[in-house]
Order: structure tokens, then sequence, then C-alpha cells
């Protein structure tokens, strides 16, 4: 390495979901760690802020997942008692499709590989016992009933607090402008500063592919514009009713370019009084340097649509509706991992599904850039797959 410039054993750009867990493990192992963030998460402007994120171990991406899941949901729970604060709460998870959608049929066969506690219902049974949905006679869905919700503001706050506190430095509001490798490790210069360390971390959300350089559209931001309807009763609320995921066949949609229409509801928090509701799948790529942050007319129209269908008395609802990110892989899994041609640049990205394993992931990062041998699987994830 260099001298002259501030040194660590590594640097971590991007403190938000991803990067501020993997700060605090790293810190843990008593190595030197830099984190930087561009702002001060949690912040509004990347992919963890709205109060709340879906948390479930059956997972309909894929059984690989469910490992991790399962070390995640510990790590989380460890991390409440630890910082005595309530970060994760049940409520429920409601998978639903029909019953040859690979959503329904991926809950399945991942609730039953992994012994997950779970129940199958017909639509007629959704609708008795959550009456304010409607489905298809045809429908079915999947109950993950130990599932719920995180709150990622809180969560991230408690994550770097900790972090701070085991040794971690945080360098907040500089924002990394680029890095270059060296013989013996990376410099990454900052709008502040040029720093030092044998291994980097990009963990930048959104602005992860550019900021590894990966060619277009490998590493994809998309602009997710979410619904908050105001006000709904008591029946929404945290506890009452599930998360729910929807997979709805749509033939050959143009807008979507994909068999399948997916949104999700998360149920109010009191004494927050808003439903969120937004769309999965069929979301619009983006530059997050020039990214529309206003919500113009109709652009809840779709939604509405879907929920006159599915939830018809909230088709009419006040709505508010504001913009997230996605960072988008084109197989829809994760990119963990050693960057392609670099020998000390490492780069995370979550597919519009990471906050849930938030603590997990600081683990595996950790081992990754450690040369500790993965606890987990990782093939599905590796980078070198594209
Ligand atoms: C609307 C919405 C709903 C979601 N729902 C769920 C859900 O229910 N369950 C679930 O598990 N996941 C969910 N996700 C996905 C999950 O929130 C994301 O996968 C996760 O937050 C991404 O984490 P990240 O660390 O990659 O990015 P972020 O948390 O956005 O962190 C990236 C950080 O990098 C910083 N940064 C960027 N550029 C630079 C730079 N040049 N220099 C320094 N810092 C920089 C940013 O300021 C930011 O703080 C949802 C996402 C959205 C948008």
């Amino acid at each position: 390495m260099e001298t002259g410039n501030h040194c660590y054993d590594y640097i971590v750009v991007g403190l938000g979901t991803a990067g501020s867990a993997t700060c605090l493990e790293l810190a843990r192992r008593r190595v030197s760690v830099l984190g930087i963030d561009a702002h001060r998460p949690p912040h509004r402007l990347g992919s963890h802020h709205g109060a709340s994120r879906s948390i479930r171990r059956a997972y309909l991406e894929g059984s690989a997942y469910v490992p991790m899941a399962m070390r995640s949901w510990q790590l989380w729970r460890k991390l409440e008692k630890d910082a005595t604060i309530d970060l994760l709460v049940t409520t429920g998870n409601l998978t639903i499709g029909p019953p040859y959608s690979p959503a329904v049929a991926g809950f399945l066969a991942s609730a039953r590989k992994y012994q997950i506690e779970h129940e199958q219902l017909t639509a007629r049974q959704v609708m008795e016992r959550f009456p304010c949905f409607t489905m298809p006679e045809d429908f079915v869905a999947g109950l993950e009933v130990e599932a719920g919700i995180i709150f990622p503001e809180t969560a991230i706050t408690t994550i770097l607090t900790q972090a701070h506190q085991s040794g971690a430095t945080l360098h907040f509001n500089e924002q990394v402008e680029s890095w270059q490798e060296t013989a013996g490790g990376v410099i990454v210069q900052t709008t502040q500063g040029r720093y030092e360390a044998g291994r980097v971390l990009v963990s930048a959300g959104a602005w992860t592919g550019k900021l590894l350089g990966l060619a277009e559209p490998l590493l994809r931001p998309h602009r997710v514009v979410v619904h908050w309807l105001e006000e709904p009763d008591a029946r929404f609320h945290l506890g009452r009713l599930p998360v729910s995921f929807w997979q709805i066949p749509v033939g050959n949609d143009a807008q979507t370019n994909d068999p399948y229409r997916e949104f999700y509801i998360l149920p109010t928090i009191p004494p927050d009084s808003r439903l969120k509701v937004a769309f999965h799948n069929g979301l619009e790529p983006c530059d997050p340097d020039v990214l529309r942050r206003d919500v113009l007319t109709g652009e809840d129209d779709a939604i509405r649509d879907v929920l006159g269908y599915f939830c018809p008395e909230l088709q009419h609802h006040p709505i508010r509706s504001e913009v997230c990110l996605y960072i988008m892989t084109p197989d829809t899994h994760f990119y963990l991992g050693k960057r392609p041609g670099s020998k000390n640049v490492f780069g995370v990205a979550l597919a519009g599904h990471g906050f849930k394993f938030a603590p997990v992931l600081g683990e595996i990062l950790a081992d990754l850039l450690t040369d500790t041998p993965p606890r987990f699987d990782l093939t599905l994830f590796s980078p070198a797959r594209f």
C-alpha cells in the first residue's frame, strides 16, 4: 500500500442496509474498518426508507436463501437483545397466486424442505379469515405464521450505533468519487480526502453498479413508487393483517415483460395510520443521479386498478406516494462477492429483497472480505455468474 493516506484494513462504501451490518461485523472481528456514506443513514434517498420491511423464512425466490433467512432472524433477535430495542414484529406473511405460480410453488417448496411452520389456504379460507381480500376461486395462498416486519430506520440506526461502539470509524456526508487498485490494496478518493485499505466493499445500493464500473445493465437501478393509503380501519393493522405478496398471471404483459404482475401490501403500524402498497416488478429503470423523486398524477392508477380487484374497499382511498430504489440483477438474485477483474474490490447488490438479510449479510460479507470460509452456499450469488 502507498503511504501518506489514512490506512485501514477495510473500507466500506455506503452505510445503508448491507454496509452498516458489514462494518459492525468487521469491527467485532477487531480489524480496522472505515465506513463512508454520502449521506447520514437512515435517510430517504436510497433503498432502506419507508417504515417497514417484510421478513420471512419460507423463501419463494429460492430455497438457497432459507438457511440465510433463518440465521438472519436469529441475528435480528440477538441485536434486539443487545440493544434493548424492538426491531422485528410478527404479523404473518401470505403468498398469494394460482397454485402453479412460481411464488406459491416456491413458497411451499421451501417451507416443506425446511419444515417452516405454514398453512396452505384456499381462496375461500383466505377471504373468510381476511375479509378485506377478494380472490379468484382458483387462487391459493401459503401463510407463514411466524413472519413479520422489521423497522428499517430504527434497525440501521441501531446497527450503526453498535458498529461505532465496536470500533468502526464512520464518516457521514462524504461521497466516494472513485477507487483505484494498487499492488497491495485500494485507494479510495472521496469529496473530503484519500484513504487506503487492503480491501474495499462497495455497498452503495442503487449506485453500486456505477461505482464498481460495471457494464450496464448488469446492476440496474429501478425507480419504485410506494403508495401509502391513508387511514384504513383496524382490520389493516399490524398483528391483524399479515404482509401479503401477490403474483397475478397477466399473460405476456407488455409493461412487465413478465407473465405475472407482482405487488405487496404491508399492514399499518400504529400509531402511524398508513397502509403500504407497491408493485414489485414492471418497474422503471433509472439513473439514481437524475431520479424523478416526485410522483405524478396518474402514477397510482395501476395500483388502484389492482386494489379494485383484490382489496376493493381500498380502491378509492386517499393515496400519498413516494419514491424508493431497487438495484436489480438480470436473474433477480443477489450479487455478493469479488468484482470480476479485481483483486481487492468487492460488491453487493440486493435485487429489491435484501433488507431482511442485513445482519447475515454482514457476516457473509465480512467472511468474504477476510477470506474466511463461507458458512452458506453462495454460488447463486456469485458476481462471476454473469
Ligand atoms: C419500496 C421498497 C420496499 C422494499 N421492501 C422490502 C421488504 O419488504 N423486505 C426486504 O427484505 N427488502 C425489501 N426491500 C429491499 C431492501 O430495502 C433493499 O434490498 C436494501 O435496503 C438495499 O440495501 P443496500 O445496502 O444495497 O442499499 P441502501 O440501504 O440504500 O444503502 C446504500 C448506501 O450507499 C450510500 N451511497 C451511495 N453512493 C455513495 C457514494 N458514492 N459514496 C458514499 N456512499 C454512497 C447511500 O447514501 C446509502 O446510504 C425494499 C426496497 C424498496 C425500495
